[in-house]
């Protein structure tokens, strides 16, 4: 496949559950080797997204495709070449977890080293431990190696450190960056904003099943015009901040000011909104069209049997 094909493509995807539409005409696209976040808050969408994206669950309307293919045509070596963590998981209880990866590499055409990916999820000194037996960031580690086994040219990670203590999630994150070093293509949903700017290319944020925004984690704050400058005040001792379009006329009256008296400005900072600041911003701002009921219990339905 050439470079410049997207490993993910969606365009006005649409999918509803009963009468309430989950997922309200999204676009996106994910470049081969990129590390993808999807972010929002709960119901948002996004597992409906990933789901319709791993030929899990169809959708109503829109084009969506996956390394090339239609994902909802189910096709084997599509999924051969698709990993996939899923939020909950639990397949293998009664096997080792060297076992439990070795049994899952069978299923893939060129496996990766059942050994390697053990290091790869930090599984090395619970190889010989029954899966059953492992603590719930252990076995989210896991399914992180059944994900890799099949050496996959692209992941998807549904909140894929959800229950990890710190040091598992720092692990985690280890293992999306070598993923990354190797070329592979990750889509993530996550609701750590702190994860999201760690290791995604470009986010997008999701709303009530809309993207409300776009772009590198960095730049969607970037693209904020404000900035906030604040200085502690040489009169009264406490931090002052004042929110500018462009800070330059107000950090030379600052910067003049303190070299006339001969002093320095303390705690000087100039910032722009960080990737929460932008996220609680747009997730919490009221949405105003369209009152859909909620979906009742018999219009819940299919997860296709794949
Ligand atoms: P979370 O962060 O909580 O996992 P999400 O963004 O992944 O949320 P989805 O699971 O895609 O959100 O759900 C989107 C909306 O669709 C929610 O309102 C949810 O209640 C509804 N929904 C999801 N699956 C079904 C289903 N099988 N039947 C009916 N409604 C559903």
């Amino acid at each position: 496949m050439a470079a410049t094909v997207p490993a993910i493509l969606v365009r006005d995807l649409r999918k509803s559950y009963g009468g309430f539409q989950a997922v309200r005409g999204i676009d996106f696209e994910v470049a081969q080797g990129e590390v993808f976040g999807l972010l929002g808050p709960n119901g948002a969408g996004k597992t409906t997204t990933v789901e319709i994206l791993e030929g899990y669950r169809n959708r109503d309307g829109g084009i969506v495709s996956v390394l090339g293919h239609d994902p909802e045509r189910r096709l084997r070596d599509l999924r051969k070449r698709i990993g996939i963590v899923l939020q909950t998981s639990g397949m293998y209880r009664h096997v080792t977890v060297r076992e439990a990866l070795a049994h899952w590499a069978r299923f893939y055409p060129h496996p990766r080293d059942v050994d390697e990916v053990l290091s790869l999820a930090g599984l090395d000194e619970k190889r010989d431990a029954l899966a059953r037996t492992l603590s719930g960031g252990q076995m989210r580690r896991l399914d992180f190696g059944l994900a890799l086994v099949g050496d996959p040219e692209l992941i998807f990670l549904d909140e894929p450190t959800t229950g990890f203590d710190p040091a598992a999630r720092r692990a985690a994150w280890d293992v999306v960056r070598s993923l990354q070093e190797l070329g592979k293509t990750v889509l993530i949903t996550t609701h750590y904003l702190d994860e999201a700017q760690a290791l995604c290319d470009r986010v997008a944020i999701i709303k009530e099943g809309r993207i409300v925004a776009s772009g590198p984690p960095a730049e969607l704050g970037a693209s904020s015009s404000i900035y906030t400058v604040a200085w502690r005040s040489p009169e009264s001792g406490t931090i002052e901040s004042r929110q500018v379009d462009d800070p330059t006329a107000l950090l030379h009256q600052l910067t003049s000011a303190a070299l006339a008296r001969g002093e320095s400005i303390v705690d000087l900072s100039v910032t722009r909104p960080s990737l929460e600041d932008v996220y609680l911003e747009l997730t919490t701002e009221p949405v105003a069209d369209e009152s859909e009921a909620e979906p009742s219990e018999s219009e819940s339905q299919e997860v296709a049997d794949v």
